[in-house]
């Protein structure tokens, strides 16, 4: 540790920098740095954050130096502010801050004015020629130090206030008089003695010592604590300790203060933004005491005059300083500052937060003014900031009832009318009506009525759970896993935890970027993809080695999806086709068969609608590569259900109700996620198969035949584990295949691979590559078999999970890189040490989320693919990866 524990700044001089941030936290090095840029710095001094981490090693024990170059610092602001500390006369008076190396908002102490004492408030009268202020500023500082420092519960002097304010029949602490603050100084002096037993402390020197202990003190209190673990944020960073020059914005009519953005933070717009207070401390202009005036002209509706009308020349220097902010830290700043007696200060400044319309615009606009490289523009928006761009949004100016919160399992917000069975969603739709789907988990037979509605909320299940996955493939708002509802089917209610009853027909809104569930309706507004938007994903697609895909399963997803820029399918889910419309009687017709012949004849039913899924799926992609997926669902999720369904069934086969029941009840598993489904099901029927091969290829022959395309059709086979499974069902593959481009008599070529999603497949991908000429990682059910771990059932306890920190995030969501991650790495070292040329993908939900992309570039996967929507956050990230990279 090095033996400096201070740094100075004042007077366009400072010892540290805007770089030190690690040493002197985030507001010390940006007060550091304005000082050396010549902004006015109200003078002052850091104690570094390794006198923090000393503190804490040493028992609470500062490091014998410190007192001296205290002193030393304290005496080099006195001569430059002209004032001395604890001075009868002319005292100087400080503010003593925290300010860590990351920003931590709130969660640590602050203490103002100190240095105030019986004696010294005499010189600030003196001084100021303000009494009034003089007392008041002291009686904030008693009540401020007693919380802070000396930890006296802050009702008990706030109490004492409120008794004075009754007891003079006014309302506002600003219509007390001088004499009145005066005599609160006592009352709070007393009160403390009662409180504490011991006096206030008077002595200046004492009070900053105080100060001090307590902000370092605060560092492990209960809320930074908590606040550090949530951010990720490591104990041993510790906190810096910011002594300056108290500034008064509260000393009459020709002080302020205000806070503003060097550009508009909710669009972006180049336009100076900000608010401010006339005699006002810092805290009243957020405090919503009274109405802040905007700064220019321009800014207000005109009721409140402005900062450039009521005070030009001061207006005049921050527009000045607001420049070389940007210049200085080429990004939007977010500044506090103060005006002492018409003298401007500067008392900080941040990179503004920004929402992500803000963010592409100034990123954009920066680069075209030189400010920064497209480079860099590219990595001023996070990917995951894009979501918000995509989906239509809350109107952020209405008020909402929020009655329930689930996942926020696929963005946008939506409203309507709740009803509880896809059928009533498809009917209302089909009337007109906007619905909102309500069930307690949704199964593929849901499609239609999720297609239908505006939005789905169920009570179980997790992010990965049929409703987040089809949702977010439909770019539908969706609120997974809402344990904080019950669903009573047969009352057709639900019931939120507060109690409010929700009956089918009543109004609800849900936001499924925070998993909101809202008591009627909430205006939403509409993406903007903008020009800007289109410009960054140009820079972006520049930069970018991976290649992104889409998960789609219609044609009108791959529309979507290809309007967000996706080159390609990576997955296609061929069992969602066989939801559809009336062709699932034939896909019942064909599970219930009695024998061969009764399975191939339901089979030849289905033939011609998968081949004009594919004709459309081909025609949409226009000779980008499509992957199809060979059916993989349990059979039994194909079943009918009810009495009626199994009637209806029972007729069209010619058979009894009962033969029916039976069969599927035969069919039933304990465990269907890990039974007979997958490749499992096209080793065992392989008719089902060859009836998809065939369609694929009969569609991919004629359009090439007849419309001219270039399609290279990728067959894929799921949930292989053994090499052999696949050696059989590829060699069945070609069969068919070759036998359709035979009867065509074109040229085409095909692949045939496999999804890497069991932990075996990965360990034996050396051997499966052997067979499969790509591999597609299918993380969903990696994850899922890695750990043992129920995609459809997690959601239940999952969030809990991640609240203990026993799982850092949801691996459903973010790929888990240090287990399922070394699988999948594994996966594609065996696989290319096999075959060098394997063509690597993922296709599970991870596809889209960033730290995964960024992962998937890192070990050299040749493509990601996602849902439609996701397809631009994929891209930004893929770029960010090679970027961050260098
Ligand atoms: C997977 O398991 O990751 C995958 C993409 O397949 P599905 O989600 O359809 O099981
Ligand atoms: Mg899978």
């Amino acid at each position: 540790m090095a033996d400096k524990y201070v740094y100075f700044f004042g007077d366009g001089k400072a010892e540290g920098k805007g770089d030190m941030k690690n040493l002197l936290g985030g507001k010390g090095a940006n007060l550091a740095e304005m000082t050396a840029i010549g902004l006015p710095v109200p003078a002052g001094f850091t104690i570094t954050t390794e006198v923090c981490t000393e503190f804490y090693k040493n028992n609470r024990n500062y490091p014998a130096a410190l007192k001296g170059q205290v002193a030393e610092n304290l005496a080099r602001v006195e001569k430059l502010m002209g004032k001395t500390f604890g001075d009868a006369k002319n005292p100087l008076l400080v503010s003593v801050r925290s300010g860590a190396r990351a920003s931590m908002p709130g969660m640590m102490d602050t203490v103002l004015n100190l240095g105030l004492n019986d004696t010294t408030v005499q010189g600030v009268i003196a001084q100021s020629g303000d009494e009034r202020f003089a007392y008041d500023s002291y009686r904030r500082f008693i009540q401020m130090y007693s919380n802070v420092v000396l930890d006296l519960d802050g009702d008990i002097l706030e109490h004492i206030l409120e008794q004075m304010k009754e007891k003079r029949g006014v309302h506002q602490d600003t219509q007390l008089t001088a004499a009145d603050l005066k005599e609160l100084v006592g009352l709070f002096k007393q009160q403390v003695k009662s409180e504490l037993g011991r006096d206030f402390p008077e002595d200046p020197e004492e009070q900053l010592w105080g100060a001090i202990g307590a902000v370092f003190g605060s560092w492990m209190n209960p809320r930074a604590i908590t606040y550090r673990k949530l951010n990720n944020i490591p104990a041993e960073w510790g906190t810096a300790v910011n002594v300056q020059s108290m500034v008064f914005g509260n000393m009459g009519d020709d002080c302020a203060t205000g806070v503003a953005f060097t550009r508009d933070p909710a669009t972006g717009e180049n336009y100076f933004y900000g608010e401010f207070l006339v005699n006002a401390q810092g805290e009243d202009v957020v405090a919503g005491i009274r109405t802040p005036q905007p700064i220019n002209k321009a800014g207000g509706d005109g009721t409140l005059p402005s900062m450039e009308e009521v005070m030009p020349e001061c207006y005049g220097q921050l527009v000045k300083i607001r420049a070389i902010l940007e210049q200085h830290y080429r990004d939007m700043q977010d500044i506090e500052f103060t005006i002492e007696k018409g003298k401007l200060f500067m008392l900080q400044t941040r990179t503004g937060k920004r929402t992500a319309r803000a963010a592409v615009k100034v990123a954009i606009d920066m680069a075209a003014e030189g400010l920064i490289s497209e480079k860099e523009a590219v990595l001023r928006v996070e990917p995951s900031q894009l979501d918000q761009l995509l989906h239509p949004s809350l109107d952020p100016a209405v008020k909402k009832e929020v009655i329930a919160k689930g996942l926020p399992a696929s963005p946008g917000a939506a409203g309507g009318e709740v009803v509880f069975s896809a059928d009533d969603a498809e009917n209302a739709a089909k009337i007109g009506r906007k619905v909102i789907l309500v069930r307690v988990e949704t199964s593929p037979e849901d499609i239609h009525g999720m297609h239908a509605a505006q939005g789905i909320l169920t009570a179980r299940g997790g992010m990965t759970s049929h409703a987040a996955v089809v949702a977010r493939g439909m770019g539908k708002c969706c609120v997974s896993g809402c344990g904080d509802i019950k669903v009573d089917y047969r009352a057709q209610t639900f019931t939120a935890k507060d109690g409010t009853v929700i009956k089918k027909g009543d109004i609800i809104t849900l936001d499924g970027t925070t998993g909101e569930v809202i008591k009627g309706a909430v205006p939403t507004v509409q993406p903007e993809l903008s020009g800007d938007f289109g410009t960054l994903m140009t820079w972006v697609d520049q930069i970018r080695r991976l290649k992104v895909r889409t998960n789609a399963d219609t044609p009108h997803d791959a529309k979507v999806a290809r309007q967000f820029g996706a080159e390609g399918i990576g997955l296609c889910r061929t069992e969602h086709m066989f939801f559809e419309g009336e062709r699932i009687m034939a896909v019942r017709e064909m599970i219930l068969a009695a024998d061969l012949e009764g399975r191939k004849n339901a089979l030849a039913k289905i033939l011609p609608m998968q081949k004009g899924d594919f004709l459309g799926l081909f025609r949409e992609m226009k000779g980008l590569p499509v992957t199809i997926r060979l059916l993989d669902p349990p059979l039994h999720e194909f079943l009918p259900h009810t009495d009626k369904e199994i009637e209806e069934l029972a007729a069209v086969m010619k058979v009894t109700t009962a033969i029916l029941k039976n069969k599927a009840e035969f069919l039933h598993e304990f465990n269907p996620m890990l039974g007979h489904r997958g490749c499992r099901l096209g080793i065992t029927f392989p008719e089902i198969y060859d009836m998809q091969v065939q369609a694929i290829m009969e569609a991919a022959c004629e359009l090439i035949k007849n419309e001219g395309y270039q399609i290279v059709p990728e067959i894929m086979i799921p949930l292989v584990a053994e090499v052999k499974e696949l050696a059989v069902l590829k060699a069945n593959a070609i069969r068919v295949a070759d036998e359709v481009i035979g009867r065509y008599g074109v040229k085409v070529e095909y692949l045939i691979g496999t999804m890497i999603e069991l932990p075996r497949a990965a360990l034996t991908a050396d051997k499966i590559a052997e067979e499969a000429e790509f591999f597609s990682f299918g993380t969903n059910d990696l994850t899922q078999t890695t750990y043992g771990l129920s995609r459809d059932d997690a959601g239940k306890f999952l969030p809990f999970y991640v609240e203990k920190e026993l799982f850092p995030v949801d691996p459903f969501v973010a790929l888990d890189q240090e287990g399922v991650g070394q699988l999948v790495k594994m996966g594609c070292e065996k696989g290319r040490a096999t075959r060098p040329d394997i063509k690597l993908g993922i296709c599970g939900e991870h596809g889209g989320e960033p730290s995964s992309v960024i992962f998937c570039h890192q070990i050299g996967l040749d493509y990601v693919s996602c849902s439609p929507f996701r397809v631009p956050i994929a891209r930004l990230a893929a770029a960010h990866a090679v970027l961050k990279e260098k």
